[in-house]
């Protein structure tokens, strides 16, 4: 294992605010792991969530008791189509990064995502993983009882995105003048759109020509399930977290800064995987190539 920061958490601490979202999309992925058909396979997603019993309530267990929950639902069944669709598809992107010829990734805002123990990464891979103190704690805790070993160099690094993390990532080793491959899964929407023009410059300052770059476009969800979503009391506890990003602009902004983006529908995406795309499901990537 690469190197490690000793952090504080202790596993069955309850995660809050931004920082429970990162055990949202373990659960996505721990029943995403359970499917015949799975687009993926993640053994400790199930392992964090175990770790933190009290985070989510019991799913209903009949189909009426969840047709009751009306638009929650509908938002319930879009999100986890969007977290398995782009799980999948930055999988592919940082293989194909790799492939390629990029020997290291940063996964800002990596969550409990664990591509470092589950990808077949090229020998001589490096992956830094940056997100909260908090989150990578618990994470660490968590991992440690598993007894999981990194299939690349993988390094920890505890940073609030919204502040300066780029010292603490040359810190941690990055090598600026080699390309990377970075990932902003899940992110920029927990930013209001100065913040994630800030944390995009951060990016451009670190990359060398060639780098590539991916996140995601636009709303998960049509903006009538949006709108009945934030309307929902037991919605409150994440909508109320939503800053935005850089909305629309985000392929804009690229072009502007250095990149040459390219934007892939969900749909689109989904469809490749043989997977249906629910109705009111909406949104898509956006990957991009250093020109500088
Ligand atoms: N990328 C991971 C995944 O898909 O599993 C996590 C996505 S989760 C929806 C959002 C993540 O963003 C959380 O892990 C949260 O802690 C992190 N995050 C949000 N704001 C942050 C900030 N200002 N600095 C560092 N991490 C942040």
């Amino acid at each position: 294992m690469g190197s490690q920061e000793s952090l504080p958490g202790v596993a069955g601490t309850a995660l809050g605010g931004v920082a429970k979202t990162a055990l949202g999309a373990a659960a996505v992925r721990a029943a995403e792991t359970c499917r015949p058909d799975r687009l993926f396979d993640d053994p400790y997603a199930r392992r964090f969530l175990d770790a933190a019993p009290e985070a989510f309530p019991e799913e209903p267990a009949s189909a009426e008791d969840r047709a009751a929950l009306g638009p929650l639902a509908a938002l319930g069944e879009v999100f986890y189509f969007h977290a398995v669709i782009r799980t999948r598809f930055y999988d592919d992107y940082l293989l194909a990064a790799a492939a390629s010829g990029s020997r290291q990734a940063v996964l800002l805002a990596a969550g409990l995502d664990t591509r470092a123990l589950r990808l077949p990464w090229p020998r001589g891979m490096r992956v830094f993983e940056l997100d909260l103190p908090e989150v990578l704690g618990f994470k660490e805790t968590v991992l440690a009882g598993c007894g999981s070993t990194p299939r690349c160099e993988r390094t920890i690094v505890a940073v609030d995105l919204r502040g300066h993390w780029t010292g603490a990532l040359l810190a941690a080793g990055l090598d600026r003048a080699a390309p990377t491959a970075w990932l902003a899964e899940g992110l920029l929407i927990y930013l209001t759109a100065d913040e994630a023009a800030r944390l995009l410059t951060g990016i451009g300052e670190l990359s060398a020509p060639g780098s590539r770059l991916a996140f995601e476009q636009g709303d998960i969800a049509s903006s009538a399930l949006l709108t009945q979503g934030r309307g929902l009391p037991a919605m409150a506890e994440y909508t109320s977290l939503w800053k935005g990003g850089l909305g629309q602009d985000a392929s804009r902004w690229l072009s502007r800064h250095g990149w040459r983006p390219t934007l892939h529908d969900r749909a689109e995406v989904a469809a490749g995987y043989g997977r249906t795309t629910p109705a009111a499901s909406g949104g898509g990537f956006v990957t991009a190539i250093r020109t500088w």
